[in-house]
Formats: C-alpha cells, structure tokens, sequence
C-alpha cells in the first residue's frame, strides 16, 4: 500500500474507554508508519461526561465532522450514571444508522494460550467470522405502544428486514467467505417461527450463493446455533445473520474465544461512503475503571480490523501477530499486567517484527 495520510477520529469514552485506546492508538503509531501509513487524528469527547455537562450524545456539528473522517476509533461509552439507552439510541446507534453501518464484523478466534471454558477444544476449531447485520431487525426502532399503563398495554417492536438491507450484508459475508480457505458460510435465523423474514433471508442467501458455487452454505437455527458455538465450534467459519441474533451469538463468541477483553468489533460501511468504526465488544467496565486493570487487546484487535479495512491488511496481520505472541507469553507468566503494560508489550513486538 502506497504512503497515504487517514484522518481518524478518535472518541475513548467513558470508564475504561480511555484506557484502552491509549493502547491502541500507541500500537497504531508503531506500526502505520512502517507500511507507510500517516494518522491524522482528532479526540472527540463523547459519551457520559459530555451528557452530563450538556445535555447532549451527538451534537449535528460533530457528527458532521466525524463524517469527513476516514475511520473512527472508539474505546466505550455508557456509564450507570446515564439512564440506560440514552447513549446507546443517541449515538451509537445514531451512527450506525447515519453513516450506514450495515456490517457489524466480529471474529471470534481462539488464540493459542488462551483459556477457554471449553473442554477439549483446541485453537484451530475456533476461527470464525460473524457478519452482524447492522441498521435493520428490531433495532429500527419500529414500533410502539398502545394504552400504555393500563392492563391492556400492548407494546410491539418490529423486526425491519428490506430486501436491499438483507442483500448487501449477505453479499459482504459471501465475499469474505471466498477469501477465506473453509469457504464455508452459515445463515442463523430462526425461519420456521420468524417466517417471513427467515423467508427472505433464505431466498437472498440461496440467490446471491448462485453466485458463488465455490461457497458451502449451511443454514442453523438461532438455538441450534448456540449449542453449536460450544459443543461443535468447528462447524462455523463465516456466519451471516440479523441484527439482534448476531448481537447474542457474538457475546457468546467472545466468551468461547476467551473472553471479552480480546473480542474486537467493526462497524463497517463497505463502500466507504462514509467513515466506518471500530471499537471492542465490552462496555465502558466501571467496575475496574482508572485502576489500570482493563486488557486493552480487544481494543488492539479493533485496531487490527481497522488497519485491514483501510486496505493495510499486511499492517492489521502484524499486529495480529503481535497479540498472538503476547497472549502465549501471557499463558506463561500468568497475567499479571497493567493495561499500559500490555500495550507496552504488543508495541514492543510490533517493533521486533521490524
Ligand atoms: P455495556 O452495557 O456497555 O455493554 P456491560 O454492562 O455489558 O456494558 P462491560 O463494560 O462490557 O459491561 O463489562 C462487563 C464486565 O466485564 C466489566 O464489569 C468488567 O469487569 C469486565 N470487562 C469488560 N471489559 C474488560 C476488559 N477490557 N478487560 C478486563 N475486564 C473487562
Ligand atoms: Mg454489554
């Protein structure tokens, strides 16, 4: 990849968020300019603080800067302070929505060293790649509420499925099904209760697989589907789904590969229309904020995916290999280390790797 300058905003957050983006960002300046990539990059203080000082999630005007940038790097935001959905309806999924995140990308890899909860189950059965739909299904935000208070309270949430939204986030997970060496893609959903809509996903997955004769397709139950993710892991390499099914599957992913400190997510528009964004799986952790106790490797890993949809994919394996490495030599010395500490390290082997 050619030398080229990415403006990046950069929003850490609230808890933990800072954190762990300090971390990233240090393993980005390692390793950018060594496949000749320059970041320009702008903080945005987003989140609880500025709710709580303002009023305000998203201000137009920031979202209107943060659409001139190429990416977004994002730590975590929420805090038990903000009533829950504040931050989440007023400006994660804000931008997700506006700046069309229509693919919300996680893999769930078990690297080698790592613990998993999963007895007799080695590195290689975990390795996979959850394409999440993202501006579609029940998070629409369809829906409403009929004699609210009263005994005959109705509330429905519809479930949003077009056509165009459930065709480009399956043309997506066919493409990177064919670049991968399984090439196999599984469809989650639940089609013989949610009919309709598992009718139409079955329909787009069945005519846009036409396409790719080379790509095994399978279809699993949502439930089936969870029991798989752990008593057969190695069944899965690409799985495509809705956005609330993707959104369970995923946090159980995390958990099967280790846990949510090494879980990395992008939310990604694929046709860089605008700028896509790249943040770990876990929340803002009050718990363990400011206590430099907080794994920043999801946060690496995010970057990692960053780096690869920005076209440095040779970037983004260097730094996966820099994790790999660092999660095997973590195995040995039992994990003792701060957040600062461990960014330390992976920069470190960033280094090496010259
Ligand atoms: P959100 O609503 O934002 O998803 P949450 O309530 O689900 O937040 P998280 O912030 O994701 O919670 O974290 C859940 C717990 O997992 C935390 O309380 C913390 O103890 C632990 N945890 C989360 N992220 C990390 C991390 N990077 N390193 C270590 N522990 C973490
Ligand atoms: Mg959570």
């Amino acid at each position: 990849m050619s030398a080229r300058t990415v403006k990046l905003a950069v929003i850490p957050g609230d808890g933990i968020g800072p954190e762990v983006v300090a971390e990233g960002l240090k393993v980005l300046s390692v390793v950018a300019p060594r496949h000749g990539l320059t970041l320009d990059t702008t903080e945005y203080e987003l989140g609880a603080k500025r709710w709580h000082a303002t009023g305000e999630t998203l201000p137009d005007s920031v979202e209107e800067e943060l659409r001139r940038h190429e990416a977004i790097f994002l730590g975590a935001v929420g805090d038990p302070t903000v009533p829950s959905g504040v931050l989440e309806r007023g400006l994660l999924l804000r931008l997700r929505f506006n700046f069309s995140h229509y693919v919300n990308l996680r893999p769930v890899r078990l690297y080698p060293g790592v613990t998993t909860p999963l007895a007799g189950v080695a590195p290689e059965d975990v390795d996979m790649l959850v394409v999440r739909e993202g501006t579609e299904g029940p998070y629409a935000g369809m829906g409403g509420v009929l004699r609210r208070g009263t005994p005959g309270e109705i509330a429905t949430q519809d479930s949003v499925n077009t056509r165009f939204g459930v065709e480009r986030v399956v043309r997506y997970a066919f493409a990177k099904a064919a670049e991968r060496p399984r090439r196999k893609l599984t469809l989650v959903h639940k089609d013989n209760v949610l009919t309709y809509a598992g009718e139409l996903w079955q329909r787009v997955v069945r005519e846009v697989g036409a396409e790719y004769p080379q790509v095994e397709v399978d279809y699993l139950h949502v439930d089936a589907a969870t029991m798989f993710f752990v008593t057969q892991p190695r069944r899965f390499d690409v799985v495509v789904t809705d956005n609330l099914f993707g959104d369970i599957i995923t946090d159980l992913g995390a958990a099967v590969a280790g846990g949510i400190g090494l879980a990395a997510s992008g939310n990604i528009n694929p046709e860089a229309d605008f700028p896509s964004m790249f943040e770990p799986v876990h929340g803002s952790a009050p718990d363990i904020a400011g206590q430099s106790k907080a794994d920043p490797t999801a946060t690496v890993l995010s970057a990692a995916l960053m780096l690869d949809h920005l076209g440095y994919g040779d970037a983004a394996a260097q730094v996966e290999r820099a994790v790999a490495e660092d999660l095997q030599a973590r195995a040995k010395d039992g994990g003792t280390r701060s957040t600062v500490q461990i960014g330390d390290d992976i920069a470190q082997r960033v280094a090496e790797q010259g």
